[in-house]
């Protein structure tokens, strides 16, 4: 490669790679990735905890999911897939219940042998305080769902724990985010596609950048002007792909969009099964922790995995501070009116494409990542680099 890439890609998240891995391979053209952190992968790196040969996914656990052809086609290039899918199960009072809400935990939690059909009259009975009226928060959206009894039981805790924020002060989408399944379905996605990666996540992505056009410059930030990868020297000069915050990129001059972070509490436990499942939430509030994962259950194929020991990890959420992973973005009225005017900025810098969670300020799953990175090159790059 010479000194100048072709296009260059800030952030090797799961958006920057599909837009590298495609500019290099549809137009040859030379692509230099730079990533702040000293790996690629973004949030869907994971790594191998030594003592146990257990792998596990560093900013929580990422379970693969879509009902996109093209994206899974797209992604079976490079890795093959387990087919794991995803069960959850919730602890309230002491008692495990299945998650999400299905017929299983309606009938667990009343102590019935309910059918489908009884189940949805004694629901609607429960939610009667919200007919006729459309739910403006998510309190108001989970009761009219199913009902107040197993809303409070299972959603309110969980959710204020979770977003910091009493639920009659959050939208209402976010619930409708959970199916409420009127029979013994307990997937926690329905997806016509699902499973993790057969060789894990860090072997996927590195596969995505194995390409003679591309270079990965790992510990290099974008906005540092002392290293010859940055803001200052490339932009007008060279088209840039950038998926890192949206408000640092303008320098925060319409103030700071607000972001949810999490903690992450890793613990190497010398049992061979923990909890016997991959993820517990933790519906009450009185438990800090909204769930803990256990890694082995992703991959009980994985024959090599410790017995005698397990690795877990308890996940906490708050607020995002200036030196936090953003994780989720809060979305409030002051973030939509800060959104708009990056916009605004945005659409003046005709050769930076902003793309990804970070550089678009939404939450996008991995498979949302990836369509939106092919839509980007089809419908913009393609223009710039064919003919
Ligand atoms: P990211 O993965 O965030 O990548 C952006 C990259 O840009 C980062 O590596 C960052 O270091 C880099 N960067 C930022 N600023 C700079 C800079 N100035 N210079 C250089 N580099 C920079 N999706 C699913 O499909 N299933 C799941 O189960 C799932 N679970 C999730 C759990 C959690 C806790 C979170 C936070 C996300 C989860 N996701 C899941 C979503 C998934 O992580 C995203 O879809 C994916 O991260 C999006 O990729 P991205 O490239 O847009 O962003
Ligand atoms: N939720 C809940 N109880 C649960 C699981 C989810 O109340 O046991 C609610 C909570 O408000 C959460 C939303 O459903 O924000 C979406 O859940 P999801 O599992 O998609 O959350 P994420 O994967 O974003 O953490």
């Amino acid at each position: 490669m010479n000194n100048t890439p072709g296009l260059v890609v800030v952030g090797a998240g799961l958006f920057g790679l599909t837009v590298a891995q495609q500019v290099a391979e549809r137009y040859n053209i030379d692509v230099a990735v730079v990533e702040r952190r000293s790996h690629i992968g973004g949030n869907a790196y994971s790594e191998t905890e030594p003592r146990t040969g257990i792998e596990v996914h560093r900013y929580g656990a990422h379970l693969f999911h879509t009902d996109n052809e093209r994206v899974w086609r797209y992604v079976n290039q490079f890795t093959g897939f387990t087919d794991y899918e995803h069960h959850v199960h919730t602890v309230h009072q002491g008692v495990v219940y299945p998650m999400p809400i299905n017929l299983g935990t309606i009938n667990q939690f009343f102590g019935a042998a309910y059918s489908p059909q009884q189940a949805r009259s004694i629901i609607g009975e429960q939610a009667a305080e919200m007919h006729g009226r459309t739910p403006t928060n998510l309190d108001e959206q989970g009761v009219a769902l199913i009902g107040r009894p197993l809303y409070e039981a299972f959603i309110r805790g969980y959710t204020a724990k979770q977003w910091q924020t009493d639920p009659r002060d959050l939208p209402a989408s976010i619930i409708r985010r959970l199916p409420v399944r009127y029979n013994y379905d307990s997937r926690y996605f329905d997806d016509a596609y699902q499973g993790l990666p057969v060789d894990g996540y860090s072997a996927w992505l590195a596969s995505m950048v194995e390409h003679p056009r591309i270079s990965v410059h790992v510990d290099t930030d974008f906005f540092d002007s002392t290293q010859p990868l940055n803001r200052d020297s490339l932009v007008g000069r060279v088209p840039v792909v950038y998926t890192g915050p949206f408000d640092q990129y303008f320098d925060h001059s319409a103030g700071r969009l607000s972001w949810r972070t999490l903690d992450f509490e890793q613990e190497v436990l010398d049992v061979g099964d923990f909890q016997g499942t991959s993820v517990m939430n933790y519906a009450d509030i009185e438990v800090p922790y909204t769930r803990i994962h256990e890694f082995r259950h992703f991959h009980p194929e994985r024959t090599w995995y410790s017995k005698k020991s397990t690795v877990i990890m308890k996940e906490y959420s708050r607020w995002a501070g200036l030196e936090d992973e953003p994780y989720y973005p809060v979305g409030s009225p002051k973030d939509r009116q800060a959104l708009q005017r990056y916009r605004d900025l945005a659409a003046a810098q005709p050769q930076v494409f902003f793309g990804g969670r970070l550089g678009t300020y939404q939450y996008l799953d991995m498979h949302m990542a990836i369509a939106s990175a092919l839509s980007l090159v089809d419908n913009s790059l393609d223009e710039l680099f064919s003919g």
